[in-house]
């Protein structure tokens, strides 16, 4: 007798191809990734440290383009503001010290400070406005249904 996971099975087609859950393509059975929209497929791909690294960026990828709930604002907020503040801080005080120009390994942490600091205010705003956005569009659903 096989021991089959009901769970995995219904993810699976007769032929063993793994469906996709978020856009229903159909993939190698050994996928960990969907080919498609880089849906992570297997719990290899939360397990493995490179692999990890392509599913949790995924994840932030979906929550900055499409409509987001509040607990995926909450929690990019939690990700992301802390090591914002702490960048811009480290900014402010680099800058507040004058001038470095002796010191060319300084000048290369402020770049990577700056990429930091745009790259995550960027993430920020685009959830905070996605957020926004699906809050925007239930409450004109709302009014669509009170008027009919
Ligand atoms: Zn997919």
């Amino acid at each position: 007798m096989v021991m089959t996971d009901e769970s995995s099975k219904a993810d699976r087609d007769d032929q063993g191809r793994i469906i996709c859950y978020n856009c229903l393509a159909e993939n190698h059975p050994h996928a960990d990734f969907c080919e498609h929209c880089g849906t992570p497929l297997s719990s290899l791909s939360t397990i493995d440290p490179i692999k990890r690294i392509a599913a949790t960026g995924d994840t932030w990828r979906k929550a900055a383009s499409s409509p987001s709930k509040r607990i995926v604002l909450i929690g990019m907020w939690l990700i992301f503001a802390p090591p914002l503040l702490f960048f811009v801080l480290s900014l402010f005080a680099f800058v507040s010290e004058g001038d470095r120009s002796d010191n060319p390994g300084a000048l290369l942490k402020t770049l990577v400070g700056m990429v930091v600091v745009c790259l995550y205010g960027l993430i920020l705003v685009k959830v905070t406005q996605n957020y926004i956005r699906r809050k925007r569009a239930a409450a004109n659903d709302e009014c669509e249904g009170e008027e009919l």
